[in-house]
């Protein structure tokens, strides 16, 4: 089997988007050709092989690791293209006004097939578009009541059904009802698409607590451990923090920019947290073994332990643990994919 079937959507609803070149499909899932070794968006021109002769992959990184090269047409690493058109064109028009409800019908009339934008975001943002927009809705009236407006107006600004529907979706996300907003905290989720594909970032009002690639199949579970770690709620929403993060890391893939200037918080064990902080002294451009990490947090003998919490970093990118790698000069691993560790590297100018 080539990957999880959940991942992907039924093989014959495949079979007809590669045949139809369904640009709608592009993003849900790749095609690879076993008789050529290489892999396409479902748009590519290419011509067609049998059937038979095709493989699906939810992600560019999971078909690169079957073993196929992408092909040099439809190119489908090109960042430029990492998120396809219908879903870029989907989030700009939520970000334009967050507050208003878009429903399936008003999908429809613009030509995107709610089923397809469903699975794309359940698979990108982890969880569906639905769930998405209405949970954007409520990090936006939070953060309107958090400023002193009335609860009446949130709700009617932001498009809900009813005050009483708005007060109950609020209760069941945030776990108190919407006048708790105004002393509440709650983490913010945005999500930034850089050149190795969309990742999500979550923010206290006072720090950064999460920069994750969004493919990982891990990202629910660690949303879910979020929520419990800080006791607080999830709630897509923008913040001044979030915004700068989004320009450094901008200024970071086109390498102009070398350390980051946002505060982190990431709470774990003792040893976690020691292991995380050296991962921090390791300079850019530079990389260490697990071993000199475990030397460096002072258990030379823990290379183990040291890769496990290495693995567990809620921080990508910033705390940098795609700069350990094996003695032997092997990528070891990353749970963002091996492919984004090496394009990491090559972005620092290490690999
Ligand atoms: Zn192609």
């Amino acid at each position: 089997m080539s990957a999880q079937p959940c991942d992907l959507p039924a093989r014959p609803e495949m079979l007809r988007a590669v045949l139809d070149r369904d640009g709608s499909c592009d993003g849900l899932f790749y095609f690879a050709v076993t008789t050529t070794g290489i892999f396409c968006r479902p748009s590519c021109p290419s011509r067609r092989p049998r059937p038979e002769h095709m493989e699906f992959y939810p992600t560019p990184g999971e078909a690169l690791f079957a073993g196929f090269r992408p092909c040099a047409r439809c190119r489908p690493l090109d960042p430029q293209t990492g998120a396809p058109d219908w879903a870029r064109g989907l989030i700009e028009r939520v970000e334009a006004d967050p507050t208003r409800r878009v429903t399936d019908g008003d999908l429809r009339r613009d030509g995107i097939d709610p089923t397809a934008a469903r699975r794309y975001f359940k698979r990108e943002f982890g969880m569906t578009f639905q769930a998405y927009t209405r949970a954007r809705r409520l990090g936006s009236a939070f953060a309107a009541i958090k400023a002193g407006g009335s609860l009446d107006d949130a709700s009617l600004d932001h498009d809900w059904e009813s005050p009483s529907g708005f007060r109950e979706a609020f209760r069941k996300a945030v776990g108190a009802p919407p006048g708790a907003a105004r002393s509440a905290e709650c983490i913010r989720l945005a999500w930034i698409d850089t050149p190795l594909g969309p990742m999500a970032a979550g923010a206290t009002e006072k720090a950064l607590c999460l920069l994750e690639f969004t493919d990982r199949r891990m990202l629910e579970a660690q949303l879910d451990d979020l929520r419990r770690r800080f006791g607080l709620p999830l709630l897509p929403a923008e913040s001044p923090l979030l915004a700068d993060l989004r320009g450094q890391l901008a200024e970071y893939f086109a390498s102009r920019r070398r350390q980051f200037d946002v505060p982190l918080t990431c709470p774990g064990t003792e040893f976690q947290m020691r292991v995380w902080a050296a991962l921090q002294r390791i300079p850019y451009g530079e990389t260490w073994s697990y071993a000199e990490l475990a030397r460096a947090v002072g258990r030379p003998t823990a290379v183990r332990a040291v890769g496990n919490a290495n693995g567990l970093n809620r921080i990508a990118i910033l705390i940098p643990c795609h700069r350990v790698i094996q003695a032997d000069g092997g990528l070891g691993g990353y749970g963002g994919g091996l492919w984004r560790k090496l394009r990491l590297l090559e972005t620092e100018g290490a690999a």
